[in-house]
């Protein structure tokens, strides 16, 4: 099936806002073996919306919208699809019941304006929206399915996820999809490309190859008729893969992050962790204790400069971290931050613990802005990552 999506919102076309809704209902359609033909920007205007979804509608089988769901009058993405289909939008009394409790609920009183985001017409459905007011709508008409979403990405994902994804793979012409991202850190984009030049190129499974802040990825989906016979295609290719590129290189795989990957590595060999880092915004201790087993496997953190000024003792006398700092003053200074100290450029020292030896080691990245300084340290915990699977074994 084809699909097409429409980022609704004039802040969008004024260069104000990044439309990162469209990048992740892209990444998510290929899992349902849909293929995108085209994503647009349209201001908030009835017009041009319906026209929008009409001319998406002559090329393709779904058209999903984001944003424009909200209360007041620039919010017209319901008018547009109701113009469209010529229907009449009505207030749905249970939809208009959950609203008025979750006014209630936080001792609002509901506005007049937020009834519209209880209408419906007669060829949607609601899509149940938990994290905020308005609800989503899945249109199915004349062999055309529409979905609009809210503008809010802690909105829209978990709608899709949990309302959408069904529905549309009830519509996917009996094919099963399965799909694999495989993260790698430490070869370069070329490099996988030539040890799996035999894999790129072939319709099924399709594999693909995206640079991203945490390596390189490497996408494979598969299609069949069956899910059991697509899921063995995918592990087929992942055997190929693994081999042509190397254990050592791949850190992860699906929605792993660094710092989760990391963290319960660290907690299923009963290892402990210090951090030290510097220009880094703090951000490894920051994504270190998002983490689950933050607790059971992180002893303390420290963000400093890389500088020699001596470090006060801000602590209460005994603490058992006072060693810590004082070790760490040697460790973390590589010689050629001292030669030449710039905010450009930012370590991380990790103290890695077991009961009976402590290990430690260090890295130096580019950190020239924030984007970068989440960049190494996911790096960094991928660095500690290898470092972890190749000496506790
Ligand atoms: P609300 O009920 O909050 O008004 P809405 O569905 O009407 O939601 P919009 O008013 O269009 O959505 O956008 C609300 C906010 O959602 C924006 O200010 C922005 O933060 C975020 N948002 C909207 N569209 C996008 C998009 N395409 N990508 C990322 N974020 C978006």
């Amino acid at each position: 099936m084809d699909a097409e999506i429409i980022a609704v919102g004039t802040e969008l076309l004024m260069g104000e806002l990044v439309d990162s809704n469209s990048a992740f209902l892209a990444s998510e359609l290929p899992k349902l073996g849909m293929s995108l033909k085209i994503a647009v920007k349209i201001g908030d205007d009835i017009n041009d919306l319906s026209k929008g979804i009409e001319s998406a509608l002559t090329r393709s089988d779904v058209v999903i919208t984001t944003g424009g769901l909200g209360p007041t009058s620039d919010d017209l993405t319901r008018e547009s699809i109701a113009k469209f289909f010529e229907e009449e939008m009505e207030v749905d009394p249970t939809l208009l019941n959950d609203l008025e409790e979750n006014f209630a609920m936080r001792g609002i009183i509901m506005p007049k304006t937020n009834i519209k985001q209880a209408t419906l017409i007669p060829s949607s459905i609601p899509l149940p929206n938990p994290n905020g007011t308005a609800p989503g709508w899945f249109v199915n008409k004349n062999c055309k399915i529409v979905i609009a979403m809210p503008g809010p990405p802690m909105e829209l994902i978990p709608m899709w996820k949990d309302h959408v994804v069904d529905k549309l793979t009830a519509f996917s012409d009996g094919v099963s999809i399965a799909t694999k991202n495989i993260k790698t850190f430490g070869r370069s984009e070329g490099e996988l490309d030539e040890v799996l030049s035999h894999l790129f190129g072939q319709e099924n499974p399709y594999l693909g190859i995206y640079s991203k802040q945490d390596g390189i990825h490497l996408r494979a989906i598969a299609k069949s008729a069956t899910y059991a016979e697509a899921a063995s295609l995918i592990s087929q290719i992942e055997c190929q893969i693994i081999e042509k590129v190397g254990a050592n290189f791949i850190w992860g795989q699906d929605d792993d992050t660094p710092a989760e990957v990391a963290t319960n590595l660290l907690q299923s060999k009963n290892l402990q962790l210090c951090v030290t880092e510097s220009y880094t915004g703090g951000s490894v201790c920051g994504l270190v204790s998002e983490c689950e087993v933050f607790d059971e496997i992180f002893v303390q953190g420290l963000i400093k400069t890389p500088s020699t000024k001596p470090i006060l003792d801000y602590r209460e006398p005994n603490q058992p971290c006072n060693d810590f700092c004082k070790a760490d003053l040697h460790l973390n200074i590589s010689p050629l931050l001292l030669e030449n100290p710039t905010h450009h450029f930012g370590t991380v020292h990790f103290r890695i613990s077991s009961h009976h030896e402590t290990t430690c080691i260090s890295g130096k990245y580019r950190t020239g802005n924030s984007r970068m300084r989440q960049r190494a340290s996911n790096h960094a915990l991928i660095e500690l990552i290898r470092f972890v699977k190749a000496n506790y074994k």
